[in-house]
């Protein structure tokens, strides 16, 4: 008999993005399902990191992270999501913005204590809270506009309901919160003391001059906000686990211990790497947005042409399609049916959402570059479902 792996793993819900992987790569397809975002990173960045691992900067590091790390994050936060926030205090380095959200549910929220999550969802957010032992609250955003509407946020919340985590720009949908959602978001988390985790890792990937908005800049809502951010969209280092968490004084050394706990410091000569990489100057942002955008253009053009019905994101680097007309009983066997016709893997709806309504999209990353874009819109152009 094998010993059994704890309850809390049972619980967890399977991902269908290892599964188009394997698939694509047994047929040698182009991978638009996964999003590993897997463009050059920029010489500042690495340069950077070389210079640290040259200069021996090579041992653990405050659990908080190197202090011109946090002097570089602070100024950044000031220039550009309009928050003040002391170095020293309010930030805490992690191991990936996915570890800075582990980290937060860890510290903050107690098991048995409601999440309410919007989907379509990122599938770690909701795996983190399960294995957590929080009870995910589920509040279904619609296509095509993914709106957030008041008396739909009140009636999903719980008597147990705690925290909210807004993800904007979001994966999949790259929906961006408005300042009107957002002020919602404020009124409903003030009246109901909830905490708001805002995952702002696709921060500076946004489309059509449709603005970023950082929740925590909005009205009252810092003093109740972890603000959660990373470098792997930023500057394609997916591969390098760093991130961080923003929050008061009182959450973030809370955070913190959990951190020490779970990575006992994020890569030491890697967080000097993204300390030189905030010194960009600001054309590399705009560089970022355009580069993306070209790429949203293109894969959004030739889903268009194929009758895979794109719905425009504002951000982030993924698109959903509306595949719903094409009759398949299940996202997954349109996903399937598609990767086996065209050689071109997505991931189904269904991995996002906890309803029914994934079942009518799939999902494409378009972090690729052009010519493996090109071929891909190629290659769908002759789906015949
Ligand atoms: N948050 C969201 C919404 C994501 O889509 C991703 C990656 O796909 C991450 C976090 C992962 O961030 P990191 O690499 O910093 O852990």
């Amino acid at each position: 008999m094998t010993f059994p792996a704890a309850n809390r793993i049972a619980n967890l819900k399977p991902s269908d993005i290892r599964l188009m992987t394997r698939e694509c790569e047994r047929i040698g397809g182009i991978n638009l399902g996964q999003g590993l975002g897997d463009l050059p990173a920029p010489a500042l960045v690495r340069d950077g990191a070389i210079k640290a691992i040259q200069d021996g900067l090579n041992t653990y590091t405050a659990s908080e992270g190197v202090p011109p790390l946090r002097q570089a994050i602070a100024a950044k936060l000031k220039r550009d999501n309009g928050l003040e926030v002391d170095a020293d205090t309010q930030i805490v380095i992690s191991g990936g913005t996915t570890g800075a959200f582990a980290a937060t549910l860890t510290a903050l929220l107690n098991p048995g204590d409601g999440i309410l999550l919007m989907e379509p969802y990122y599938g770690y957010h909701l795996n983190t809270i399960l294995l957590n032992g929080l009870e995910p609250q589920f509040l279904t955003l619609a296509p095509p506009t993914f709106a957030l509407d008041e008396a739909a946020l009140r009636a999903a919340l719980k008597p147990n309901t705690r925290a909210i985590v807004v993800c904007t720009p979001s994966n999949p949908s790259g929906k961006l919160f408005s300042a009107a959602e957002l002020a919602i978001i404020e009124r409903v988390a003030e009246q109901h003391n909830l905490l708001v985790i805002s995952d702002e890792i696709y921060e500076y990937i946004t489309y059509d001059g449709v603005p970023h908005i950082s929740p925590a800049s909005v009205g009252n809502l810092a003093k109740r906000t972890v603000s959660i951010m990373g470098f792997s969209k930023t500057f394609s280092i997916t591969g390098w686990r760093l991130g961080y968490a923003v929050a008061e004084p009182a959450l973030a050394q809370a955070i913190n211990l959990v951190n020490d706990l779970l990575y006992v410091c994020a890569p030491s000569p890697l967080q000097y790497g993204a300390a030189a990489g905030l010194q960009a100057p600001p054309d590399y942002f705009q560089q970022l947005r355009a580069q993306y955008q070209r790429k949203r253009d293109i894969i959004c053009a030739g889903l268009h042409a194929a009758g895979l019905t794109p719905l425009v994101p504002q951000g982030a680097y993924y698109v959903l399609a509306d595949i719903g007309h094409f009759g398949y009983p299940t996202a997954k066997a349109a996903a399937l049916a598609i990767l086996e016709q065209t050689g071109v893997a997505s991931i189904p709806g269904s991995s996002f959402y906890q309803s029914a309504a994934g079942e009518g999209l799939i999902r494409f990353c378009f972090a690729k570059d052009d010519a493996t874009l090109h071929e891909a819109v190629k290659r769908l152009s002759n789906f015949h479902p």
